[in-house]
């Protein structure tokens, strides 16, 4: 018999995994491989249920918001907006929503049944987030894209002032990079020496229009974040519970230091279901009945603990 514990934020200092349906036995990486699974679910669940959304960007970042979330971010489920003391995270290309609906539900911000009200009218878990309806754990509204990385300069300043030691996490799309003021912010950071900043880039080489190369080449991504000033961490294994964690954690030691921390994250756009693996197909397009039907029998779980 499984053993049922209660949810909850995993703090740095616990380091031992704990979440209400897994099994509390469990080595930490297998526990977390399961929650990936239940994400992974939640996430192709959700764009089935309304034939909407964005399921391919979602797929590739479970591993690194199942890392942030549960693992590595001292974060608290009793939401404030100034989130003073604590970690700050902004998601800067805001149509990988599910994936993050689904993890903050997951890691307790609010209820998991509330998953099924996706992209529904009057619902708190808009396609895009926003803060207007109020959903817990969104700080910034984000979908139109090259924002984030600004909201994130502004938030780790603020901290710097306020003399809160926390740190300000963001997530960026790789075409995001080819938009909005994601430079001038790059520049800034740098300038200003904001070293309480982690940011991180989804390298998937993917966007809704095509690869990233075939729509606007951008070369070295390494190249240009060190010559604007940050320190760079390359991560290869973007779906790799484990290489995720550890670059975060690697990330977390380079704070401090004079400079913003930029990872640069390979993963597999739709990874976890192989029909949907290695093609922007499914930046934004909705699995159908059967296809549904297909992933799901891809993400079985130890614990059926779909919403
Ligand atoms: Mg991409």
């Amino acid at each position: 018999m499984l053993k049922v514990i209660n949810m909850a934020p995993f703090h740095q200092s616990t380091k031992v995994v704990l979440h209400h349906k897994f099994e509390v036995k469990m080595h930490q990486t297998d526990t977390l491989i399961e929650f990936t699974k239940q994400v992974r679910r939640d996430i192709v669940r959700m764009v089935h249920g309304v034939q909407s959304g964005h399921p391919g960007g979602s797929l590739g970042c479970v591993e690194y918001f199942t890392a942030l979330y549960q693992v590595v971010m001292n974060h608290n489920k009793e939401f404030t907006m100034d989130g003073k003391g604590e970690d700050l995270f902004f998601l800067s290309n805001g149509h990988i929503s599910p994936v993050w609906y689904s993890v903050l539900a997951r890691s307790g911000y609010f209820p998991i049944s509330e998953l099924g009200t996706f992209r529904k009218l009057n619902t708190r878990l808009q396609g895009h987030p926003t803060t207007h309806e109020g959903l817990p754990g969104i700080r910034v509204a984000s979908g139109s894209l090259g924002q984030g990385l600004s909201v994130a300069a502004g938030a780790a300043q603020a901290k710097r002032l306020n003399g809160d030691k926390s740190l300000v996490y963001t997530l960026h799309g790789d075409g995001e990079l080819q938009e909005g003021q994601i430079w001038e912010a790059a520049m800034y950071c740098a300038g200003k020496k904001l070293d309480n900043i982690i940011s991180t880039v989804d390298m998937n080489g993917q966007q809704i229009d095509g690869s990233t190369d075939d729509v606007l080449p951008m070369g070295s991504l390494k190249d240009k974040f060190l010559a604007f000033g940050w320190d760079v961490i390359e991560l290869n294994e973007g779906n790799n519970i484990e290489k995720v964690i550890a670059a975060l954690e690697e990330a977390k030691t380079r704070t401090g230091k004079g400079k913003p921390v930029m990872i640069l994250m390979k993963t597999d756009m739709g990874a976890g279901i192989d029909f949907m693996m290695g093609s922007h197909k499914w930046h934004g397009i909705a699995p159908n009945d059967e296809q549904l039907k297909q992933a799901l029998d891809q993400l079985v779980c130890g614990n059926d603990g779909d919403y």
